[in-house]
């Protein structure tokens, strides 16, 4: 199928961008393209205009301050596996980008792109809450932030109006205390996972403070599994996988029922302990 017909402009600079999304009934971003343009030629979409953001400047920055380090929202995947210091300072993200679709998807697919679209499936909306990170999002009155666990609203829903842009996420920095794991589960490598998990702690030896557990694939939105988090906190890794049922209801989906997401959370989650633990998978 083809799109239905629409607008096409490109923007000069981040105001820019804010000035023809706010002049327009009905308009999206165009970042990577690589989920916008698959609705758009399946018609599950269709926008009066599209705001090419790929040219405006400073979006595809990635910066470390003492405590922090931004990626800008135009920050590529590939790029980012190539980058040390998102390998040495948000290793979480490291570990999940080589699991995003394929090479040609992660050259074009954008980090904002993928919190903004917010897929529940995906990979990096779950690292991005796990992390505890921060969305700076740029609109009509100005800049805000806001929190991940406050950004998922639900399915395809999340903080941002149709007038915003994404500019950036803020990660804290990973110190010598952060452990972090991921797994997932997928058909076949590059896949979305049947079900995954983004997992972060600080560690001393083997006990952990400060777990932050969350699931991709169960639900509408990254899920957070808090008493698998308060389980893990005493060291606990059965009676964390035991918890499962309490923290998950995993929908029936294309992929596989609710009960056996179910299962196969409890399988990663064992396996992403043993990582936070500093065990063998
Ligand atoms: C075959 C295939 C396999 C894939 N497999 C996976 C996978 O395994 N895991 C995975 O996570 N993803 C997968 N994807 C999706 C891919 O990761 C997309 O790149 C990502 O979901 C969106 O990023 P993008 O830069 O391409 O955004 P676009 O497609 O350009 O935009 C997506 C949406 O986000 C909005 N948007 C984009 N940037 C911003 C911004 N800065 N501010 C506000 N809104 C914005 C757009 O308006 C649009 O609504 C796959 C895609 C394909 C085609």
């Amino acid at each position: 199928m083809k799109p239905a017909p629409f607008a096409y402009e490109r923007a000069r600079s981040l105001d820019h961008a804010i000035e023809l999304i706010a002049g327009a009934e009905d308009a999206r971003l165009l970042a990577g393209g690589q989920s916008l343009i698959a609705t758009l030629n399946m018609r599950l979409s269709r926008p009066q205009l599209l705001v090419d953001i790929n040219r405006v400047p400073d979006l595809d920055r990635i910066t470390l301050n003492t405590s922090q380090i931004e990626i800008g929202a135009l920050v590529r995947y590939a790029e980012a596996e190539r980058s040390a210091e998102i390998a040495t300072h948000a290793p979480l993200i490291a570990k999940a980008l080589p699991f995003i679709g394929h090479p040609a998807i992660r050259n074009r697919g954008t980090i904002g792109g993928s919190i903004a679209f917010g897929d529940p499936a995906a990979e990096l909306p779950a690292c991005f809450v796990a992390l505890d990170g921060e969305a700076v999002i740029a609109g009509p009155s100005g800049t805000r932030v806001v929190k991940a666990d406050a950004f998922y609203k639900g399915l395809f829903e999340s903080a941002l109006t149709p007038r915003d842009v994404l500019t950036a996420i803020r990660i804290p920095a990973a110190t010598s205390e952060t452990r972090t794991a991921f797994a997932e589960l997928a058909r076949r490598h590059g896949d979305y996972a049947m079900v995954g998990l983004a997992a972060t702690a600080r560690a001393a030896g083997k006990a952990l403070s400060d777990v932050r557990i969350v699931f991709f694939g169960v639900g509408t939105t990254p899920v957070r599994a808090h008493s698998a988090e308060a389980a893990l906190a005493t060291g606990d890794i059965e009676a964390a996988v035991k918890t499962i049922a309490a923290d998950l209801e995993p929908p029936d989906d294309v992929q596989a029922t609710g009960a056996v997401k179910r299962q196969l959370a409890g399988v990663l989650l064992r396996r992403v302990a043993r990582q936070l633990m500093g065990e063998d998978a």
